[in-house]
Parts: C-alpha cells; sequence; structure tokens
C-alpha cells in the first residue's frame, strides 16, 4: 500500500466510454485503489462481467428487475456484491462513507443528483459528467466549497486547463496573471462542411468521431459543436472565467488539449495523444502521477499542429450556448435539456442533423429565465424544457 493507503473509488457510469477507462486506469494500481461500487443504466451484462473482474462491493443498475437478474448471475458466480436499483442506490454509491473519490461519469441530467450528492459528502470529485456543472453552475460550485470537495474535471481540454493553471488557482483569473483560456476543438466530423450537407447526415456519421472513441451522446455534441458550448460554459464554471475570456479554437489533431494565456504573453499548452485515461489517471492521482497505460506522444508522427476558427455560421450550437452562458440563471439548464431531447430523437431518427440547433433555438426563445440558486428551480426548469423540445419535434 502506498504511504496514505488505497483510495476508495465509486465509478458512476461504469459501463461507459469513460467508465470503462477509468476501470483500466484503477486496474493498473490495485495497490492504490480499490472499488466501492461500479452503476449503469441499463446494460446489465456489461455491468455483470465488470463485476465479476473487479469484484466491487456494490453494484447499481437503474431498474430492480435488472438488478435481480444481477443478483442472481454473481450469487451463483460465488461473487459478493451487494445489488442495488434505482436513484436512491445511485445516490447511496456516491456518499457512502467509506468512499473517497467519486468519478461521475454518467452521461447527461441523470448524472446531476449523484454527482452533487458526492460533492456534498465531500469526496474528491471527478468531473466528466459536464451536463450536471452546465445545469446547476452557481449551486453546484457552492456546494463544492461549503463542502470541501476536491472538484477535479477530466474533459479533456478543462483537465488541460487545469494542469496549466498555478497549483493554487483559487479566485479570479485576473489575479493569476491570466487573460484568456484557449479551448480547443477538433472540429468534429463536419468540419469544413456547408450548412446545406447537414441536413442528410445519418447517427452513424455523426458518432464516427475523427480522433476520440466517446459515448453517442457526446459524439453527435461534438459534431453539432454543441459539445465545445458546454464546455464553454463548464470552463466559466470550473475557473471563474467570464464567457468573453474563453476562446474556441479547432486544432484538426487534438493534441493540444487546451491552454491558457498569460498577461505576459506566455501562452501554457497541454499536450498528448487523445486518450481520456491521461485525465482519469490525472484525478485519480493528483497531485502525483501514475502510469495510464498512454503511449508516448511522438511528435515527429503528428508532425504538424494546425489551427482555424470555428465556423459558428454552419454551426450555431456554440453559438447558442454562449448566449445562454451570458443570459445566465436557468438558461443553460434549458440548453441543455434542449438538446438531450434533440439530440436523443436524432439518434433514433426522429429528428434531422440540422435540426438539433432550430429545437434548442426554439426552447431558449419560448422559457423564460429564472434564477438557478436552488435545485428545485433547476430541476423544474429542465423538465419544462424537454416538454418545450418535443413540442418542436412534432412540427
Ligand atoms: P456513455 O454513453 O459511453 O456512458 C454513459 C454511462 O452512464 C453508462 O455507464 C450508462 O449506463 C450510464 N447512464 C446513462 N444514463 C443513465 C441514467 N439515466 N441513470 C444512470 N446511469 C446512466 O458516455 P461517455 O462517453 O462515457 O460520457 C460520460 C460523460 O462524460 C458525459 O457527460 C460526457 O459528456 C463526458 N465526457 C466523455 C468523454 C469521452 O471521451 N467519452 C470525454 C469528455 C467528457
Ligand atoms: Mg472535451
Amino acid at each position: 500500500p502506498t504511504p496514505r493507503g488505497r483510495q476508495t473509488v465509486t465509478v458512476l457510469g461504469a459501463t461507459g466510454s469513460i467508465g470503462t477507462s477509468t476501470l483500466d486506469v484503477i486496474a493498473r494500481h490495485p495497490e492504490r485503489y480499490r472499488l466501492h461500487a461500479l452503476t449503469a443504466s441499463t446494460r446489465r451484462e456489461a455491468l455483470r462481467d465488470q463485476c465479476l473482474v473487479h469484484r466491487p462491493a456494490v453494484a447499481v443498475l437503474a431498474d430492480e428487475r435488472d438488478a435481480a437478474w444481477l443478483r442472481d448471475e454473481l450469487g451463483r458466480a460465488g461473487v459478493a456484491t451487494e445489488v442495488g436499483s434505482g436513484e436512491a442506490a445511485l445516490v447511496e454509491a456516491a456518499e457512502a462513507s467509506e468512499v473517497d473519490v467519486v468519478m461521475a461519469a454518467i452521461v447527461g441530467a441523470a448524472g446531476l443528483l449523484p454527482t452533487l450528492a458526492a460533492v456534498c459528502a465531500g469526496k474528491r470529485v471527478l468531473l466528466a459528467n459536464k451536463e450536471a456543472l452546465v445545469m446547476s453552475g452557481a449551486l453546484f460550485m457552492e456546494e463544492v466549497v461549503r463542502h470541501k470537495s476536491l472538484l477535479l474535471p477530466i474533459d479533456s481540454e478543462h483537465n488541460a486547463i487545469y494542469q496549466c493553471l498555478p497549483a493554487e488557482h483559487r479566485g479570479r483569473l485576473n489575479d493569476i496573471g491570466v487573460t484568456q483560456l484557449l479551448l480547443t476543438a477538433s472540429g468534429g466530423p463536419f468540419r469544413g462542411w456547408r450548412a446545406e450537407q447537414l441536413a442528410e447526415i445519418t447517427p452513424a456519421q455523426a458518432c464516427a468521431h475523427p480522433n476520440w472513441s466517446m459515448g453517442r451522446k457526446i459524439s453527435v455534441d461534438s459534431a453539432t459543436l454543441m459539445n465545445k458550448g458546454l464546455e464553454l460554459i463548464e470552463a466559466c464554471w470550473l475557473f471563474d472565467a467570464r464567457p468573453e475570456q474563453i476562446q474556441v479554437v479547432v486544432h484538426p489533431q487534438s493534441v493540444i488539449h487546451s491552454m491558457a494565456a498569460y498577461s505576459d504573453g506566455s501562452v501554457i499548452a497541454q499536450l498528448g495523444n487523445p486518450d481520456m485515461r491521461t485525465p482519469i489517471a490525472y484525478g485519480l492521482a493528483w497531485p502525483e502521477r501514475i502510469d495510464a497505460g498512454v503511449e508516448y506522444l511522438d511528435l515527429f508522427s503528428v508532425a504538424r499542429l494546425d489551427f482555424e476558427a470555428p465556423d459558428e455560421a454552419v454551426f450555431p450550437c456554440l453559438r447558442l450556448a454562449r448566449e445562454a452562458m451570458h443570459a445566465g440563471g436557468t438558461a443553460p439548464a434549458l440548453l441543455n435539456a434542449a438538446n438531450e431531447v434533440a439530440v436523443d430523437a436524432f439518434l433514433d431518427g426522429r429528428l434531422g442533423f440540422g435540426d438539433i440547433a432550430r429545437v434548442v433555438e426554439a426552447v431558449l426563445d419560448a422559457c423564460d429565465v429564472h434564477p438557478a440558486n436552488e435545485l428545485d428551480a433547476i430541476l423544474h426548469e429542465d423538465a419544462r424544457a424537454r416538454r418545450v423540445a418535443m413540442r418542436q419535434l412534432t412540427r
């Protein structure tokens, strides 16, 4: 064991892209980490296979019927994992007293309550679930401070910026001499396309990201540039930055993961292969460094780094997100909810790719913005935005 003893980890969203990468890193360091809970929504076979390999104390599925099946499977295999189901079990997995670290890797608004529970229990929270922070920004960050939670960004851009800032960067960016945060974007699979070409795009095309292998929802978000919009909002909250202090830079190679520009002209960047195990390992081990299983970055094979401006006329989601952040209050929660409904519909073949931005804009136009300092108000507006977005689908 390390001098400080093993850390006990819960992985929310264990069967997803980030969850699987997290288990890969953890399995490389059995002397440092032990698993408490693994959670998943509906993929019960995948969660069973993870339980057989990683032997967590607890496993959680959304539905009790799936949980009963898993209990039976694990019982017959002689694995002593306790299996629960539903939201209460998810929250318990995040806030249990034996847990030190929570990887928040559920996709979308479904992750808000368990992630917030981990924050309020004062855990080290590794934040991949950007939607939770986008929805509840001010409240979320207040709870981080109040409960002395250590919040470490896992989103590669925010993890990069975190690495480019001084170790203690509490307080405003100006105080540490940072003038701009440069958020890099791959541009997605349709970089350089014209607006007329977007109508025929299929879910399979949208999910085939050039540099990263990710879950389906974030893959579509990367293709519309909504992902960069959500990340702009995420960066404002994490680093106490104004939207004007964040410049989005399209960088197709995805080797520079983001940068911080300082008042003396220095620009500090974090580079690496596009592999989420790097930010995950950083979050797990901070302030130490551990092997993540990631290949050494061979600059000769990268050869060149290109940069261009994002095309907000073809990809309006980035502008919509910036406007929502400016509007403040519940506007980012409305944006996020409308986008989740629209992306779901696109993935099901019920909405065209180019209509995703239209649905989001219609919801932002139709819904008033309210203060977002209470969870109930945020959840209420999230539900309202979903209803308005649904009506837009049948137009
Ligand atoms: P994914 O779809 O691969 O996995 C999502 C996980 O969440 C699964 O384990 C699923 O079972 C669980 N889940 C989904 N809906 C749920 C619900 N209603 N209740 C409980 N659990 C539920 O997604 P992913 O690509 O791993 O992304 C996870 C989060 O991390 C997202 O917020 C995404 O934006 C963020 N992120 C992902 C990447 C990446 O490379 N994949 C990079 C940066 C940030
Ligand atoms: Mg990212």
